[in-house]
């Protein structure tokens, strides 16, 4: 009997002590009886109830796992008239969930197991049904959810952006040449010059789907997260942060995304956008490797393996004193390369200004040597840093970039990568909550039975 009461009190079975306990095959069962000292509580209302009206039919669920055997415990719930509720009600009870099949602390092991492990691996580890274990893992995201009261106090600068979430195959029309027919009687004749025509035929494609993500960028904390890539949605985001914070922002950093531009500007049409300067980069690189393309396509055939192999040595920021005379030789080969290496550098003094005016004029400097500096892609380039200048020179007056987004988008894959992709896209987002510190983890939690914490959570 000493066991028993021992066993009684380590489970945390409070107002319920281990009457018997008995194997049945490697699994251990105990059965539970109600402890008269302790009062019940109606399951509904929650006030004391004495008046006895019978029992609901005996059940067995799933409880931590005791001396490495699956144990299960075997109760029948009371019931009570409540005169309150003015109806025959079941009992509540603080270690079960109503209608549930596991136990409180099964699912909170279950569910802390999840915030760090892929759920099929815990399934197999608890030896637990996986979609129940989905159920349990969302349905405890879920309480975290709604006990986390964010506080949006402080906030000065945000940042937005994309992370592809999955793909879906979807049906799309697709334009085909059809085969031009050659007669075979006017071979030789003139041919004439015709328009290709195209069929149009419903094909199924492979289509990948963004979600958009608002980060404050001064924590590295999500604030908003939904699945979509528009205006529409990037707008919706801004305005679920409340009037009040939306009022207390001083710039919005992002990549040059037209549809997050507009919705910032219609949203907040006072507050400057900056232009995350490593995306801007980016594109200057990308006008290097063009010029590149070029050169290798025009060269020799040895030539062109050496400018082949040096491909990253023209996209380095520092090159190293070994890597200088490499360097020489490959603007000995091509001047053009000479040129378009200059410029990236160029691009690279612009930022190390500390005045705005000094860096417009900088910028305007490098704008119109690029214009003309002959070689087609920085040409492109200028017509592009044009456009995107007022945005760029934002960056002086609040110097903010992407750069801890693109980290924190990094965390985001680690959990896409760990479920292998997601079906539910709000359970997805309160795994990456979890996973990015803005929804404790159950161990942070640390909720046992004895908090009583979530007793009314169904
Ligand atoms: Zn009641």
């Amino acid at each position: 009997m000493c066991d028993n009461q021992c066993m009684s009190e380590c489970l945390e079975f409070q107002g319920w002590e281990v009457e018997e306990r008995w194997f049945c095959g490697q699994d251990l069962y105990l059965r539970l009886v109600p402890l008269d000292s302790k009062a019940s509580c109606c399951g509904v209302c929650g006030t004391v109830v004495t008046w006895r009206k019978g029992c609901l039919p005996e059940r067995s669920v799933r409880h931590l796992s005791q001396w490495h055997r699956i144990t299960y415990v075997v109760f029948s719930q009371r019931r009570f008239l409540c005169k309150k509720c003015r109806k025959v009600v079941t009992e509540h009870l603080d270690w079960i969930r109503p209608y549930r099949r596991h136990t409180v602390m099964f699912e909170q092991l279950c569910a802390s197991l999840c915030d760090r492990i892929a759920v099929t691996d815990v399934a197999l580890h608890m030896k637990i049904d996986k979609m129940a274990l989905y159920e349990i893992d969302a349905a405890w995201i879920g309480h975290r959810n709604d006990d986390h009261r964010v506080s949006l106090f402080g906030i000065r600068y945000i940042g937005i952006d994309e992370i592809m979430v999955r793909r879906e195959e979807a049906k799309a029309l697709v334009k085909i040449p059809v085969p031009i027919k050659r007669d075979k009687n006017k071979r030789g004749a003139k041919r004439r010059t015709r328009k290709r025509k195209f069929s149009r035929k419903w094909v199924w494609v492979v289509r990948p789907r963004f979600a958009t993500i608002i980060y404050d960028l001064e924590t590295g904390r999500i604030l908003a997260i939904e699945e979509g890539r528009s205006c529409k949605v990037a707008s919706r985001l801004l305005r679920s942060l409340g009037k009040e914070v939306l009022g207390k922002i001083e710039a919005v950093c992002m990549d040059m995304a037209a549809c997050y531009k507009k919705a910032v500007k219609r949203v907040l049409p006072k507050v400057p956008i900056v232009f995350d300067r490593f995306h801007v980069k980016g594109y200057v690189n990308e006008a290097v490797e063009e010029v590149r393309k070029l050169a290798q396509a025009t060269a020799d055939t040895e030539d062109r393996k050496f400018i082949f192999n040096q491909r990253w040595l023209l996209l380095k920021t520092d090159p190293e004193e070994h890597d200088k005379w490499r360097l020489e030789n490959l603007f000995e080969l091509n001047k053009d390369l000479a040129l378009a290496y200059q410029l990236k550098d160029q691009f690279d003094s612009i930022f190390t200004h500390d005045n705005k005016n000094t860096a417009e004029k900088q910028l305007n400097l490098y704008i119109s040597y690029c214009r003309r500096s002959r070689l087609e892609p920085f040409r492109k380039l200028a017509g592009r840093l044009t456009k995107w200048k007022p945005y760029m020179l934002n960056y002086f007056d609040h110097p903010i970039t992407n750069g801890m987004v693109e980290g924190m988008n990094n965390v985001v894959k680690r959990v896409l990568y760990r479920g292998f992709g997601y079906k539910n896209m709000n359970y997805f987002f309160g795994k990456v909550r979890v996973a990015t510190g803005d929804l404790l983890t159950m161990v942070e939690l640390g909720v046992t039975i004895a908090e009583n914490k979530y007793q009314k959570a169904s």
